[in-house]
Formats: C-alpha cells, sequence, structure tokens
C-alpha cells in the first residue's frame, strides 16, 4: 500500500473534531461521534526516550497529530528527529498506536518476478 494513502480508523464528530481513542462524546462539543476513517499521515509533536520499563530495553514514545486535530500516544518506530515536525505513518497494533518514521523505507519487499519472463513459446 502506498504510505500516504494508509488510512486508520477513527470517530467523528459533525462539529469537524476527530478522535483515536473511543470516547463516549466529542471533547470539543459533547456531540455524538460515528465511526470513520482517516489518513494514517500524522505528524509526530513530541518524543521522548523510556529506558526503565518492564521489558529492560529502551524505546521511544512520543505523541503524535494526525487529521482533524486527532492525537494520540504512541510507541516510535524508525529514525524521527524529534523536533517536532516528522512525518510519521500510524498503525494500531495489540491496542496501542504505533508511529513508523516516514523515512524507514521497507526494502525487504521488492518484487522477483521479472526472472521468470521470456519464457513464451513459439512454435
Ligand atoms: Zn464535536
Amino acid at each position: 500500500m502506498t504510505p500516504g494513502r494508509a488510512r486508520i480508523d477513527a470517530l467523528a464528530c459533525p462539529c469537524g473534531g476527530v478522535v483515536l481513542h473511543p470516547r463516549a462524546a466529542c471533547p470539543g462539543c459533547g456531540g455524538r461521534l460515528s465511526p470513520t476513517r482517516i489518513r494514517a499521515a500524522a505528524t509526530l509533536v513530541a518524543s521522548t526516550v523510556v529506558r526503565v520499563n518492564p521489558t529492560g530495553a529502551p524505546f521511544r514514545l512520543g505523541v503524535a497529530h494526525a487529521a482533524g486535530g486527532a492525537s494520540t500516544l504512541c510507541v516510535i518506530e524508525g529514525e524521527v528527529r524529534g523536533h517536532g515536525r516528522d512525518r510519521v505513518r500510524l498503525e494500531r497494533r495489540d491496542g496501542r498506536f504505533h508511529a513508523i518514521a516516514a523515512r524507514a523505507r521497507v526494502s525487504e519487499r521488492t518484487p522477483a518476478r521479472s526472472a521468470t519472463r521470456g519464457a513464451s513459446r513459439k512454435g
């Protein structure tokens, strides 16, 4: 999937507000929320390193802003500058959000089909 087209589940209010986590009502106006899908592209506005945690391995935690003013705490994957303007893609996994750095291109999915071309039969 093209990174810029990825979408995630969210809740939207008629006022234009969007939230990423389950809520009874819109935090902005108290309006009724309904399910929607928003672009997974987001901006990482804050980040920190959590060194003391049960896993024993440090990891990066951040706050990302997505479409409609939605924001969430997220585990950061990949290299980010941490200057408040990193472009990330949000993914929901194991009940939490992960922010994948936009620059971290996955190159392991290189198609290997070209080797089978040219095997046409001609009488
Ligand atoms: Zn609202």
